[in-house]
């Protein structure tokens, strides 16, 4: 296999209705209420498959049920998914057992269950919080009434324990979602740990935000949406998606043409 793509879902590959275009596909449904979508573009790549030598693997925060809900173009799903932060390993809609148990291993050995007990315990304490909740026993994720809150809880979290789990967790707040990442729900330890399973010749990894960061380090070529990261990133090994073009289209067309050039 020549190309790795590492791609990030939620605004990366895919968007929710807040970005959606007219006419652009659904591919995800919430009880019967439609989620996300990609472009036109995208879906006629994915609905055409990609090149043998392009492995695309997704690698998402979302939970395997969250993964599980994306109908994929033409039912072209990725062989291998990473779900729940990359502390699973989907292949071909199954759990890597192996892939598990090394995540559940890489957690104890940092005291994750621990430090995730007692950020629960702080949590349920606190005002405003609608339900909080291990994603596939990897990490922790809480989900509150208003953003306010959520921010509010972050820095009561801070200030409570943060020696506690200080390089074990990282916590992450996306408007009311506030998410408590273990070292086996980080991307960039995930990447590399499939850079070691798949021999590839390039390794590109796309991603929007924050918790995207470590994997995009982790590339030969990292792929961002505008300049907002780019200064955590090397400029030689990034590229930053042009205005004049979606983001999902760009990351596929730039898997292409690398390809193209490998093969000269
Ligand atoms: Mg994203």
């Amino acid at each position: 296999m020549k190309i790795l793509l590492a791609c990030d879902l939620d605004n990366t590959l895919i968007h929710s209705f807040r970005h959606v275009q007219p006419g652009e596909p659904c591919i995800e449904w919430l009880n019967g209420n439609e989620q996300s979508y990609v472009t036109r573009k995208t879906f006629e790549i994915l609905s055409d498959g990609l090149p043998e030598d392009i492995l695309v693997v997704p690698i998402t925060s979302r939970s395997i049920a969250q993964y599980q809900r994306i109908i994929w173009p033409q039912d072209q799903a990725p062989r291998y998914a990473l779900t729940s932060g990359g502390g699973i390993l989907l292949e071909q809609g199954e759990e890597n057992n192996a892939w598990k148990e090394q995540s559940r291993a890489i957690n104890e050995s940092f005291g994750a269950a621990e430090c995730f007990a007692k950020a629960a315990e702080l949590l349920s304490l606190m005002p405003g919080l609608k339900s909080c909740r291990m994603i596939d026993s990897i990490y922790l994720f809480a989900h509150f009434y208003s953003e306010e809150s959520a921010s509010k809880a972050l820095s009561l979290l801070k200030q409570a324990e943060s020696d506690a789990w200080k390089d074990r967790i990282s916590a992450l707040l996306v408007r009311r979602k506030l998410y408590l990442f273990s070292p086996a729900a980080d991307k960039g330890a995930a990447l590399e740990r499939l850079k070691a399973k798949f021999d590839a010749d390039l390794v590109l990894a796309a991603g929007d935000c924050s918790p995207d960061l470590s994997m995009l380090k982790q590339a030969d070529l990292a792929l961002i949406p505008d300049s907002q990261m780019a200064d955590s990133l090397i400029p030689a090994s990034t590229k930053i998606c042009p205005e004049s073009i979606p983001f999902s289209d760009f990351i596929l067309q730039t898997a292409l043409s690398c390809l193209d050039d490998l093969r000269k």
